[in-house]
């Protein structure tokens, strides 16, 4: 079946057409590993992640990129502030998103480039743009000229006319003000971290970073590549016409973007301080598998709000939807595969395929094996970590220990976990811990 997305540049809804056969060559924006990832950034990767599944459902094999920003302003000035390398930072940072995205159920991407693994790919392409004019230097760094670009601003509907809506910044002479920074010339600030080349001493620009990564690793032209909506301007902008000034070819086919998770009317972000970690909502007894049902009721094109409430309800009716399932797996039923199948290829709805998820979980009809059977099939997609359920009740008191085990293994509290253990052994339940989580069965 064919997929059928929602392309920001054309803004219009399209088939999808790989350029490989059935291979889709796609590539994330990926975080700046100098701080925790908060629950906006990582729906934004539980996006990516529905994206990938929809696409190995529908047929397709998948080579997927996300990459990790380990140099920028923030960085340099993160591992300044603490003393250590800047490699230092990332490492740690890196090693935390990683196990975020596993407790979420997320597949990881094969590639995982690093910027700074990529700087010779980057010069390389910076001198490709100046030898053909489309860059030059400036008293602080090298500077990709707009004016130069063939449909700039296309992607985010840019008026050229109009005063510029990028933040100015950077040497006072440059040529226009919409001209960005492909190279940043040495600082003392910059420490240590420096690069050589044939321009001069320095540090890739932010967008030439995605630009060297996406194309070493997928070709000039991707299939998909995706972001949150703030990078519809400037970086996407940006990472389009340097790239096509440098290879004469359309960059990417499928701009993808996801919109934000809101706090009060705001966009959750670290500058208004209004962020949460997944480990804070997990400290609040709300599963990573509860958090991700609660990003799936939301399509990934509308904003999403945050409310303790709201993903209270959802992992409610998680557990709810669970409880469906039975211990025998049976066949699934292709009436209801087909129906999921346009949902989530249909722009990826899912909040339509959460819904029929319920319908499945209801049907009468449809015996428990085969609604077993079914329900698995869905979470190919879904990724809810949903499990064949052996016919035991378990009761409340059990389920509540089991919730506040998984977060104290989450947050590493193992005195807690072993504790929590003993108190359900001693009343009668055997505890496993599974890929899945903590699972109990009920003592002979
Ligand atoms: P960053 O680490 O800031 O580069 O962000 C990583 C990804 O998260 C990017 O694709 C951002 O667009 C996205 N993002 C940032 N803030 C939010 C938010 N409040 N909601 C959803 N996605 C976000
Ligand atoms: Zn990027």
């Amino acid at each position: 079946m064919d997929l059928r997305l929602f392309n920001t540049l054309t803004g219009a809804t399209e088939n999808l057409v790989p350029l490989h056969d059935r291979e889709v060559r796609m590539y994330h924006c990926g975080p700046t590993v100098y701080g925790y990832a908060h629950i906006g950034n990582l729906r934004s990767f539980i996006a990516n992640d529905i994206l990938r599944r929809t696409l190995e459902y529908a047929g397709y094999t998948v080579k997927q990129v996300m990459n990790i920003t380990d140099i920028d302003d923030k960085m340099i000035k993160k591992s300044a502030d603490e003393g250590v390398p800047l490699s230092e930072i990332a490492n740690r940072y890196e090693d935390v998103l990683m196990a975020d995205l596993r407790h979420l159920n997320i597949k990881i991407p094969e590639h995982i480039p690093r910027a700074t693994e990529h700087i010779g790919g980057m010069i390389v392409l910076i001198e490709k743009l100046l030898r053909e004019g489309y860059a030059y230097p400036a008293s602080d760094g090298i500077y990709f000229e707009v004016a130069k670009s063939k449909d700039y601003g296309a992607l985010a509907r840019l008026d050229l006319n109009a005063e510029t809506e990028s933040r100015v910044e950077g040497a006072a002479d440059k040529k226009s003000p919409r001209d960005f920074a492909l190279w940043k010339f040495w600082t003392a600030e910059d420490g240590e971290n420096v690069f050589d080349a044939s321009f001069g001493r320095g540090r890739p620009g932010w967008h030439i970073e995605c630009s060297a990564m996406a194309m070493s690793e997928l070709g000039e032209t991707l299939d998909i590549h995706t972001g949150g909506v703030d990078l519809i301007f400037p970086h996407h902008t940006n990472e389009i016409a340097q790239s096509e000034a440098a290879t004469g070819k359309p960059f990417v086919k499928q701009w993808v973007h996801t919109e934000f998770v809101m706090v009060d009317g705001q966009k959750m972000s670290k500058s208004l301080n209004n962020m949460f970690t997944l480990k804070e909502i997990v400290e609040k007894g709300i599963s990573p598998a509860a958090f991700r049902y609660w990003v799936l009721g939301a399509h990934y094109r509308a904003k999403a709000n945050f409310t303790w409430e709201g993903l209270q309800g959802a992992q409610t009716a998680l557990v709810r939807l669970a409880e469906h399932l039975g211990a025998e797996v049976g066949t699934v039923n292709e009436d209801y595969q087909r129906r999921f199948e346009e949902l989530v290829t249909d722009d990826l709805d899912t909040p339509r395929a959460l819904a029929l998820a319920w319908e499945v979980a209801k049907d009468t009809s449809l015996s428990s094996a085969d609604k077993t059977a079914t329900l698995l099939d869905f979470d190919r997609v879904l990724g809810l970590g949903f499990v064949p359920h052996v016919d035991v009740v378990i009761p409340n008191d059990i389920k509540e220990l089991i919730l506040s085990r998984e977060t104290a293994r989450t947050t590493k509290n193992w005195a807690e976990s072993d504790r929590i253990r003993d108190e359900i052994n001693a009343l009668g339940w055997d505890v496993l811990d599974t890929d899945k989580g903590t699972e109990v069965q009920k003592k002979n």
